[in-house]
């Protein structure tokens, strides 16, 4: 404010406020800090102070208040070591709907705003189930659910769906080269229409990203990759506390890295694709000469946690190939963790240490090493967790 001619030029300007822009500007700073625990779910006054730029100060006043009136709950715990008040969204009588199709399974997660899980449930699917069979399993499951919980469909927030495909976001359809070939070139729209709520779709391993900086103990981590081993193989980014998707939303498809020249055919139509040689089914594959050979990537999993020998010389093998493409990743991004995910996590240092081994051997020199690399404590369940935690983001809770 400049002063006008007749005043003291040190004179204090007189500063007239609207009696309301105090209060919208506490508004605001609430709705910073309803954004930040919307999208990504409970977090320490202290990390609400860094996501929102607001002052830790006005944090805790704004929490206080918001607390008094019952709009969030909050919950004494450590964060590095000190004492933390951690701040969650209370329950609005709202959920969100997080649905994993895996290639015989099918998981629905049913959470509230505050990322509490209020419903859990898995089935088995037949191994090659169309699209159709798919959604009419997750249509009904998730009715049960509802019904089992006391919750109306008017309740649901919407639907946050991970399929292991990747995903032309302009389109909304599969993409050519899909893990589940019955639902290449389906319309996600049909499935919206299916389910009869609002849906949002992603890539399986982009939901574990998610997952793993919304529910998993990751949240203060702005760059992050979660690389999932399945039938499959993809990875999932979260750059500058952001999830990437690149220009047609389908990035992360590490697993069509080439590993071996001239190798076997990969069903993108490439050949020597890293999924060809790395993946559970190239894993049971592999071992399938054993006298006793694992039938399911459970056994591959029991007989690495037991050192069988050819089990373990398979999962060397895969993991030094997956380290090896982990360290174009390291070297391009310089991420601050990995994390691997999957059926195959419960192997834990048997499963880590040649995917570390590799990652040093073909990241920089210095880099790889430095690149921490960790399995998913999520487990199976990360993908349908990342589902709610879209729904929950793409929603107008925040307006609700
Ligand atoms: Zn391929």
């Amino acid at each position: 404010m400049r002063a006008t001619s007749g005043q003291h030029p040190h004179s204090t300007p007189r500063i007239v406020r609207s009696p309301g822009s105090q209060t919208a500007l506490r508004e605001r700073n609430q709705q910073r800090i309803i954004d930040s625990l919307l999208d990504n779910g409970p977090l320490t006054q202290a990390e609400l102070a860094r996501r929102t730029g607001l002052s830790a100060a006005t944090v805790s006043n704004i929490v206080n208040v918001m607390a008094d009136a019952g709009m969030v709950g909050t919950q004494r715990t450590t964060s590095s070591g000190r004492r933390a008040l951690l701040v969650r969204m209370a329950d609005n009588g709202k959920v969100a709907i997080g649905i994993d199709f895996g290639r015989r399974h099918l998981r629905i997660v049913v959470a509230t705003v505050g990322y509490w899980v209020v419903a859990e449930e898995s089935v088995e699917l037949p191994f090659g189930y169309r699209a159709e069979v798919g959604v009419d399993t997750a249509s009904k499951l998730l009715s049960r659910l509802l019904e089992k919980h006391g919750l109306v469909p008017s309740a649901v927030l919407g639907v946050g769906v991970g399929i292991p495909a990747p995903i032309d976001q302009r389109t909304g359809t599969v993409v050519h080269g899909a893990i589940l070939p019955e639902w290449v070139g389906m319309r996600l729209k049909d499935l919206e229409d299916g389910l009869g709520l609002p849906v949002s779709f992603d890539n399986d391993a982009n939901l574990g990203a998610l997952a793993e900086v919304t529910w998993g103990p990751h949240g203060s981590i702005e760059n992050l990759v979660f690389m999932k081993i399945g039938s499959g193989i993809g990875a999932g980014l979260i750059l500058n506390g952001k999830p990437f998707y690149g220009s047609l939303g389908v990035s992360g498809e590490i697993g069509h890295e080439i590993v071996v020249e001239n190798g076997e055919r990969c069903h993108c139509g490439n050949n020597g694709c890293l999924e060809t040689v790395a993946s559970t089914s190239a894993m049971l594959s592999a071992l399938s000469g054993q006298a006793d050979p694992p039938h399911s990537t459970a056994e591959i999993v029991r007989d690495g946690l037991r050192h069988d020998a050819p089990t373990i010389e398979v999962l060397e093998v895969a993991g030094l190939l997956i380290g090896r493409a982990l360290g174009s990743v390291a070297n391009l991004l310089n991420p601050e963790l990995i994390v691997i995910g999957g059926p195959l996590t419960a192997l834990g240092d048997a499963l880590l240490g040649p995917i570390r081994a590799g990652l040093r051997d073909h990241g920089m020199p210095g880099l790889g090493g430095a690149t921490r690399v960790v399995v998913s404590s999520l487990g199976e369940r990360a993908e349908a967790l990342g589902g709610a935690a879209l729904a929950i983001q793409r929603s107008d809770a925040r307006n609700s």
